[in-house]
């Protein structure tokens, strides 16, 4: 059994304020792994305390100093790759193909970052002004569940930086891969208070963070509902705020698309991180010429997508994370049914063989409509929709008819057409035939996904604020 009940407070682990406890489990197995003591409103406050106590000296370090402290970080987490991920397998039930992915690019966001840092210029000349980029001050980053340490590590990279200080409030569910990332920043050695990590509810660590006068800038991953929440409080101090929300991502399949290329991937984008991903690609426009290839090809593909216990190598869909998180799934695909989608592949229940943890079968609808609410809500699970269009434009309409406007992917043999319909799409980030991830390029989203920009320069200037020198 875990037994979690430090906080990380100005560069030690001291014991939470808080004194309300909260169960983990393995979603795997639905069993108790242990406990975490929650912080508390008084903990909040004196982590922003640390931050600010540690800011004056931080925002003056030279930038040689900072990047060799994200050198640092990088190593303190590599070092530990193994501990990450078994946790990570542990708390939450991630398959190999994500812990593949996720594992090393936590640690690789510090490098991209120092990469980035050692190029930029803070200052700049502008007519007769001496343009300085100030870090933004002491600064809140609150993370979900579904990659609590990568997310974390994005966030820490861009404020060590800037020169920023940090106060961290990882999600309440992720304590055990919350123990394991402190201990990796902790090895790097950084000056106390730089950044501080605190678990606690939303509603009370959150909370205080986001209402706190001594605070200036929050960077949120989360649901797009809890965003609407912390924009509001972080009105009132005028606070600067990134944030990462939810997705409801098109995968636009056009009429010359290679289907061979097209399909595995657009099946991989769709159940990326067993469907718990913000940019999923759980829409799926297929064009009526070619729709029943499709459907049959999909039919077959989604074969290879095995769900089931997250230490088998071979299984890409992993459970959810909590029962609340099942149910929720579930119910979204009855009503796929009653909106009158029909099954392609899935369905209710657990998938075969498995008679316990929160496994949902790869589901994907068919006949949907875009206006059906399994097409336009966030799910947050392996459940597809499959959406017919009659051509181009069609498709580009109802790949923009939705509320979020986090990533898209476009398919097609030719890539001028390719990049044509990208220009049209309203997505903070348009994947063509599947291209290679780029770390430095700029992420986040449009309308309901978000604003702001997180990694590369983009990133780092979130945390900076400009101030002009006349004379
Ligand atoms: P959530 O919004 O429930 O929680 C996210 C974090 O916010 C947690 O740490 C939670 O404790 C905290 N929180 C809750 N209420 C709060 C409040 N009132 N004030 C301050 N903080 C509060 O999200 P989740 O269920 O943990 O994560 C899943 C969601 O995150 C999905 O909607 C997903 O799309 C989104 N997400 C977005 C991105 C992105 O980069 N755009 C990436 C991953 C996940």
């Amino acid at each position: 059994m875990h037994i979690i009940d430090r906080i990380y407070i100005d560069g030690a682990f001291v014991e939470p304020h808080g004194d309300q406890w909260a169960p983990l489990f393995n979603p795997a197995t639905e069993e108790q792994i242990g406990t975490v003591r929650l912080a508390d409103a008084h903990d909040a406050d004196r982590a922003v305390a640390a931050a600010k106590r540690a800011f004056p000296a931080f925002s003056n370090t030279p930038k040689e100093e900072r990047i060799d402290m994200l050198h640092r970080l990088h190593a303190a987490v590599a070092t530990r790759a193994s501990d990450l991920i078994d946790a990570m397998r542990e708390e939450y039930g991630a398959p190999s193909n994500f812990i593949d992915f996720s594992a090393p690019r936590a640690g690789n966001v510090f490098l991209e970052m120092a990469k980035t840092l050692e190029s930029y210029d803070f200052r700049r000349r502008i007519g007769s002004a001496d343009v300085q980029m100030r870090p933004s001050g002491v600064t809140v980053a609150i993370t979900p569940w579904n990659s609590n340490y990568g997310f974390i590590c994005g966030k820490l990279s861009a404020a060590i930086a800037a020169g920023a200080t940090m106060v961290i409030k990882p999600s309440e569910m992720s304590a055990v891969q919350t123990r394991v990332i402190t201990e990796c920043l902790h090895a790097a050695s950084l000056p106390e208070g730089v950044f501080n990590i605190v678990t606690g509810d939303g509603a009370v660590v959150g909370s205080a963070l986001t209402a706190h006068r001594d605070v200036s800038k929050i960077t949120f991953t989360g649901s797009t509902a809890t965003g609407r929440r912390i924009v509001r409080t972080a009105a009132e101090t005028m606070k600067r705020v990134t944030m990462e929300l939810g997705g409801k991502s098109p995968s636009i399949i056009l009429e010359d698309a290679d289907l061979d290329v097209a399909v595995p991937q657009v099946l991989a984008a769709g159940f990326l991180n067993s469907g718990q991903a913000c940019i999923a690609g759980t829409r799926i426009l297929a064009p009526e010429s070619r729709f029943e290839d499709i459907e049959a090809r999909l039919r077959e593909a989604v074969k290879d997508f095995k769900a089931g216990e997250p230490n088998d190598k071979s299984v890409r869909i992993g459970p959810m994370v909590s029962q609340k998180q099942w149910d929720r799934v579930q119910s979204y695909i009855r009503l796929g049914r009653e909106e009158g989608a029909t099954l392609l592949a899935g369905g209710e229940g657990r998938p075969e063989g498995l008679s316990r943890g929160w496994f949902v079968q790869p589901t994907i609808f068919t006949g949907v409509n875009n206006d059906m609410r399994i097409a336009r809500e966030e799910i947050f699970g392996p459940v597809l929709s499959l959406i017919p269009y009659r051509d181009e434009e069609d498709a580009i309409t109802i790949a923009n008819d939705t509320d979020y406007g986090l990533q898209a992917q476009v398919f097609s043999s030719d890539i001028t057409r390719a990049r044509r319909v990208a220009d049209r799409i309203e997505a903070g980030r348009v994947i063509l035939n599947g291209a290679q991830h780029e770390p430095l390029a700029p992420f986040g989203g449009l309308k309901q996904s978000g604003f702001g920009r997180e990694f590369g320069v983009f990133g780092l200037e979130a945390f900076l604020e400009p101030r002009a020198v006349l004379g």
